[in-house]
């Protein structure tokens, strides 16, 4: 404890105003009780429990005599607020004097069962107002935070609001005033997270609360507020997520709980932002990574196929793969599984791999985390799958579409998107080649054959050419070479190499035969894109010169 503070003693707050509360050591829940000095109507604020009571009893003999306490507020009726009051009640010397159990009427339906001798006096029956002396408290209704019947009490004079559990932390390490630290804001969150059934009643108390404009806010857990650290508190709280887990079955480990909390977040954030499946699944696996760091790797399997195959999706640290898998594949030595589904269908199953066995804390740690992200994952993932399924599907189709099946070449119909991949500002020429007398070896050796020249030459050309240019079989025994960033002067050296490449090569030996083919070639720098069939035209016509005057020759104009 580094504020200097005497805590064996009562702490005086403000005018006539006490902190007389006993620090119960290794507690990270701790309880205070305040006191009001204040004549012979002194008030005492949520007496406590027989663990602080001999305490807090010296405390407040210290500042008043027993017979002065004439007011005793419960905020609301738990054993932490109310456990001390059946001895208390006795050990005033006085009993037949006025004095007052101040709560709500809720509080009183259960309070009653105490049959304490000391009458209630009820907040909501007296316009929330108490008149002590001349001390004129107002009270604050913040039904259910987190007690129905819930209320903080302000003290004007002060300007001191007792707020009950409101602003109350669970914290290992005490400090009487609260701090600007992570740490105690860390606390005040947890507490409220699972205290406040809602982040709205929440909100609600703490408009209510706000609206007293209160200068030191004195909770009956956790760390009292003082001026400066009242609006960085609120402002924490009024973001908070409450109740999140009340309803969960078997988490009571707080721990686990906040910090699934604090990765849910996280998640939910990326899940519902990342439209790329990829970047997704790295994210979903790195935040996983950051609680478990001995995880190696993710692995979707996805019931949504791709061209009717089964696929898997293997997320290590800094890929995601994608592979085609047989129908009954089976993952084994996984460290974790959930399955993914959506309401209407199962999409697929998430697999977990660890370097190292995954210890109890850790599957229930994954168990509780996977229960929430269950259905927002898989509803990403099912719109993200099918994406990606499409998205290789239409591949697979454009591969039908613009490919010549006997040579595997681009076809005919590639040439729209061919002329688009051309560097603009850069020079186009283009090649078109006819083979020479082709009919003739169509008929001396059969189509077959015919096919098999075919096929050898589409290599031929491929090899001769780069990945930017295209190499389109344009008709039967015809085909366009389009250079990208290739001069007239250029795209006639490399159609002249091409055409002696294929004069000396041998064709078809694999069926048997030794076949000299040859061919023709008109070669044009084309000088508008713009206009392409003009240009292919006069590259046409430089072909037809080269077959005229002779054959196995290159024309360019
Ligand atoms: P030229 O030197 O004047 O070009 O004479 P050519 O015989 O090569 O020209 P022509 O246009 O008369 O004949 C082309 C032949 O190509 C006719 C056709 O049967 C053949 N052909 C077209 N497509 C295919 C194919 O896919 N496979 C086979 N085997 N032959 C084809
Ligand atoms: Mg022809
Ligand atoms: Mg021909």
């Amino acid at each position: 404890m580094s504020q200097n503070l005497d805590l064996t003693k009562p702490i005086e707050l403000g005018p006539e105003v006490f902190w007389v509360g006993y620090v119960v050591p290794n507690d990270p829940f701790q309880c205070h009780t305040y006191l009001i000095r204040n004549g012979e109507e002194s008030i005492l604020i949520d007496p406590g429990s027989m663990i602080t009571f001999p305490i807090v009893l010296e405390k407040i003999l210290k500042l008043v005599e027993l017979k002065d306490i004439k007011y005793i507020i419960f905020h609301h009726q738990d054993p932490d607020i109310t456990g001390c009051y059946n001895i208390l009640e006795q050990l005033f010397p006085n009993p037949s004097k006025e004095r007052f159990a101040v709560t709500h009427w809720r509080a009183k339906t259960l309070l009653k069962h105490y049959k304490w001798k000391t009458p209630f006096y009820l907040v909501d029956k007296h316009d929330w107002k108490l008149q002590a002396g001349d001390r004129l408290l107002e009270f604050v209704f913040t039904p259910y935070a987190h007690f129905p019947g819930a209320f903080c009490t302000y003290d004007p004079k002060s300007e001191i609001l007792f707020s009950s559990d409101i602003f109350g932390a669970i914290s290992d390490k005490f400090q009487l005033f609260a701090t600007d630290d992570e740490e105690y804001y860390q606390g005040v969150e947890l507490f409220h997270k699972h205290y406040m059934p809602s982040s709205a009643i929440l909100n609600y108390a703490l408009d209510r609360i706000m609206e007293k404009n209160p200068k030191l806010i004195a909770p009956q857990h956790g760390s009292i507020i003082k001026e400066d650290m009242i609006i960085p508190v609120v402002n924490r709280l009024r973001k908070l997520d409450c109740g999140l887990f009340l309803l969960q079955k078997g988490a009571e480990d707080i721990k686990i709980l906040n910090k699934v909390d604090e990765l849910l977040k996280k998640l939910i954030r990326n899940i519902l932002s990342k439209s790329n499946i990829k970047t997704l699944l790295l994210e979903v696996f790195q935040i996983l990574k950051s609680e478990i760091p001995h995880l190696s790797k993710l692995v979707i399997v996805s019931d949504i196929p791709i061209d009717h195959k089964n696929f898997l999706l293997e997320v290590t640290d800094k890929k995601v793969e994608l592979v085609f898998i047989p129908k009954d594949y089976e993952l084994k030595n996984f460290s974790f599984r959930g399955i993914l589904e959506t309401e209407t269908r199962k999409i697929g199953t998430l697999y977990l791999f660890s370097e190292k066995n995954l210890s109890r804390e850790e599957l229930k740690f994954l168990d509780l985390l996977y229960s929430h992200i269950k259905y927002p994952l898989s509803i990403s993932l099912e719109k993200e799958l099918t994406i990606e399924a499409l998205t290789i599907k239409s591949k697979i189709l454009e591969e039908h579409v613009f490919k010549d099946p006997l040579t595997g070449l681009h076809n005919r119909a590639y040439l729209k998107r061919c002329l688009e991949s051309m560097d603009k500002d850069k020079p186009v020429s283009i090649i078109v080649i006819d083979i020479d007398h082709f009919k003739s070896i169509n008929d001396t050796y059969g189509h077959q054959i015919g096919d098999c020249v075919l096929k050898e030459l589409a290599k031929i050309l491929r090899s001769n050419f780069r990945e930017s240019d295209c190499v389109i079989r344009y008709g039967g025994e015809e085909f366009l070479v389009v250079l990208n960033n290739c001069d007239l002067e250029t795209a006639c050296k490399k159609a002249e190499k091409l055409r002696k490449e294929v004069e000396e090569h041998t064709f078809c030996k694999e069926e048997g035969l030794n076949l000299k083919v040859t061919i023709s070639a008109g070669v044009r720098q084309v000088l508008n894109l713009e206009n392409f069939k003009e240009e292919f035209d006069k590259a046409d016509k430089a072909l037809y010169r080269a077959k005229e005057t002779g054959r196995n020759r290159v024309v360019c104009i």
